[in-house]
């Protein structure tokens, strides 16, 4: 959590000075991303597929929406979002992806046009809790994966309501910090023994899913996490868990 008086914050379980935050994070997603969508395969065995589509089912992107995808990293929710837009002819809507990291978007950009998609994708480097766009922009908010690495989870949704259209639709896919008794330790021998190692191996990158796994067990509870995006003005607040509570699907609206 963010230590706001003390200017501290943590980085995994690293207590580091506040501004520095953005580029350790940074540096961490430069290293990883070369390999980034090979690693969330390997360590999820696909599994992350599945929640990003149940993300997608449970958003139903309308014709000519709005959306953006911030934290999109590699674009794996844009080109989502744009293969059911392109289903229907009248669907036409717009995708802008927001990130931090010049690499991963790269990445990202490749992979749109390896997918055969030359528009309807906007891609821009910004941070998550500075939105460079106009109150009210956009019909839907999407983030997967992403706010456990931000500064201050309470500015980037205050960002997310900001630029959400009255009647616009606030979705974050995330890893849950723990699970049920039984399947815990199980959960903490594979985040801090396996996932590192396979890090290691495939990545050449120990520390960098260290960071991974430290930074899920800090994100806020979901008793927490609903509260902070009832703070920030989104309402109609419900959640879904998936695969035994690995993750879940926070849902809110911007009334
Ligand atoms: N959304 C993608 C997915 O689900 O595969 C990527 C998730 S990846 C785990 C996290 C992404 O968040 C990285 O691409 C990283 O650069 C980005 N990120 C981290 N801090 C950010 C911030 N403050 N603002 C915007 N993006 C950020």
């Amino acid at each position: 959590m963010t230590n706001k008086k003390q200017k501290t914050t943590n980085f995994g379980f690293k207590t580091i000075p506040i501004n520095e935050k953005v580029s350790h994070v940074e540096e961490v997603f430069s290293k990883v991303a070369n390999k980034y969508d090979l690693m969330n395969d390997l360590m999820s065995l696909g599994i992350h597929r599945y929640w990003k589509n149940e993300m997608i089912n449970w958003l139903r992107p309308q014709p000519e929406w709005k959306i953006i995808d911030v934290a999109g990293g590699t674009g794996d929710i844009a080109i989502r979002i744009n293969k059911k837009f392109s289903k229907n002819p009248r669907n036409i809507g717009s995708i802008t992806v927001c990130d931090i990291n010049k690499n991963m978007v790269k990445k990202g950009r490749d992979k749109t046009i390896d997918n055969g998609i030359i528009s309807g994708i906007e891609w821009t480097i910004t941070d998550a809790e500075s939105l460079p766009f106009k109150d009210m922009t956009f019909d839907a908010y999407t983030v997967s994966f992403g706010l456990r690495n931000v500064t201050d989870i309470k500015n980037a949704l205050n960002e997310a309501r900001r630029v959400l259209k009255p009647g616009g639709r606030f979705l974050c896919l995330e890893f849950n910090k723990s699970l049920n008794i039984k399947l815990q330790s199980l959960y903490d021998s594979y985040s801090f023994n396996i996932l590192p190692k396979l890090g290691k191996i495939v990545v050449g990158e120990e520390e960098a899913y260290k960071y991974l796994s430290e930074s899920i067990r800090l994100f806020p509870s979901q008793k927490q996490f609903i509260s902070l995006m009832q703070e920030s003005g989104l309402s109609l607040l419900n959640l879904r868990n998936f695969s035994g509570g690995i993750v879940c699907i926070y849902s809110g609206w911007r009334i």
